[in-house]
């Protein structure tokens, strides 16, 4: 199997398992049980929460457990819709989200808030001018990811926050960071609130972040007994919180080494894709090389994603939670709806081998031939 698609989910890390296994069997007392068991399994919780707040740099009560970055997204957007909803009803987003912030954003609208997306220049990043206009007295929340995740592009949320709190202190600023961390520095004190998922890291699936700045206020969407973890209660999953933990860890060392590998193999499949005419690759300055994403001329990505899987190669077509649809993300940098009309998305890792990129090159040939009508 060639696996290239590493930005839709990663394989977990044995490691991780290995610790998720151990602490189901040897870690299963409820936290909030007040007998022995139950102590030495909170105590565990607390040291993982300590370890990701120290690599996250942020404080431990500014993280809440949730089972994912959907979740989280929900917990943050409609969390701080409901909390500041009599300072404004006004909501900012851009047009290289995920599906999930479209799909919040769609409920937030349907009851009553404004939501405006901004624009975004050719290599992908948020026109900064279009931002500081869009931004009113009545803006309560703006939400931009970190790294889009069908191109890869990313944003100097650094900036965006400038932008943002010299035009409105009050404006909250929520980063869908499923896609930066664990492959680029992010910093969160670049954002009031950030999520992020497991899946994505080679941990679990069904665990994810939310992070929210001690200083923000947001109400709960969820209700609940106990006393951590207020935004999203209930019994805590102590076997995938420590294993987030690790597998948190193990993916932010060696970052730009890693990233320096991933691009040398994001180049070599950029110089052999470039030679077909009906092959576009939808590469910006602004994009990481972990996500490389390209658009096909005259074939339709899904079959060319179907004869890939008959060699055992997987890539995406648009992100796994939108196949089918025109990508968002290309028509909001290209503008060309051909373009993204056909998109597929190849993700890559540290994982991947030279030798596998090379396979993947040769069958992607044999594939575009026979699609394209192309024998010899
Ligand atoms: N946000 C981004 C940027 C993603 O890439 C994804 C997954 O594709 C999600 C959110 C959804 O994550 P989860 O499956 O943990 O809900």
């Amino acid at each position: 199997m060639i696996y290239l698609d590493y930005s839709a989910t990663t394989p977990i890390n044995y490691e991780v398992l290995d610790t998720y296994n151990r602490t189901s069997k040897d870690f299963f007392g409820n936290p909030n049980s007040l007998h022995e068991l139950g102590i030495k399994t909170k105590n565990l919780m607390n040291s993982a929460t300590k370890q990701i707040a120290e690599i996250l740099n942020v404080h431990e009560t500014e993280i809440t457990y949730t089972s994912g970055a959907t979740n989280s997204n929900n917990i943050a957007l409609i969390g701080i819709a409901m909390s500041h909803h009599k300072k404004g009803k006004h909501i900012i987003t851009s047009k290289l989200e995920h599906p999930s912030i479209y799909a919040i954003c769609d409920y937030l609208e349907s009851i009553g808030f404004e939501i405006s997306y901004v624009k975004n220049d050719k290599e992908g990043l948020i026109d900064f001018e279009d931002l500081k206009s869009l931004i009113r007295p009545d803006t309560i929340l703006v939400s931009i990811c970190s790294v889009n995740s069908e191109t890869g592009v990313r944003q100097p949320l650094k900036m965006i926050r400038q932008i943002i709190k010299k035009e409105n202190a009050d404006t909250v600023l929520h980063s869908d960071m499923t896609q930066g961390i664990g492959k680029v520095a992010v910093n969160l004190h670049d954002v009031d609130l950030a999520t992020f998922t497991a899946h994505k890291i080679y941990g679990p699936k069904g665990i994810g972040i939310l992070y929210k700045n001690n200083n923000i206020n947001i109400a709960p969407i969820l209700y609940g007994s106990g006393k951590s973890n207020m935004l999203n209660p209930g019994t805590p999953a102590v076997p995938l919180i420590v294993s987030l933990s690790k597998a948190l860890r193990l993916a932010t060392i060696d970052l730009e080494k890693r990233e320096r590998f991933i691009e040398r193999l994001n180049l070599k499949i950029v110089d052999a894709l470039t030679k077909y005419e009906g092959v576009m690759i939808n590469k910006t300055k602004y994009s990481i090389p972990h996500i490389l994403n390209i658009s096909l001329r005259n074939i339709k990505a899904e079959t060319f994603l179907h004869a890939l899987e008959e060699y055992e190669v997987y890539v995406s077509s648009n992100t796994a939670c939108a196949s089918g649809n025109l990508s968002t993300s290309v028509l909001a940098i290209y503008n060309d709806k051909v373009r993204a009309s056909s998109t597929l998305r190849i993700s890559l890792s540290h994982l991947t081998t030279t030798d596998e990129v090379n396979k993947f090159i040769s069958y992607f040939d044999e594939v575009y031939r026979k699609l394209s009508g192309l024998h010899g």
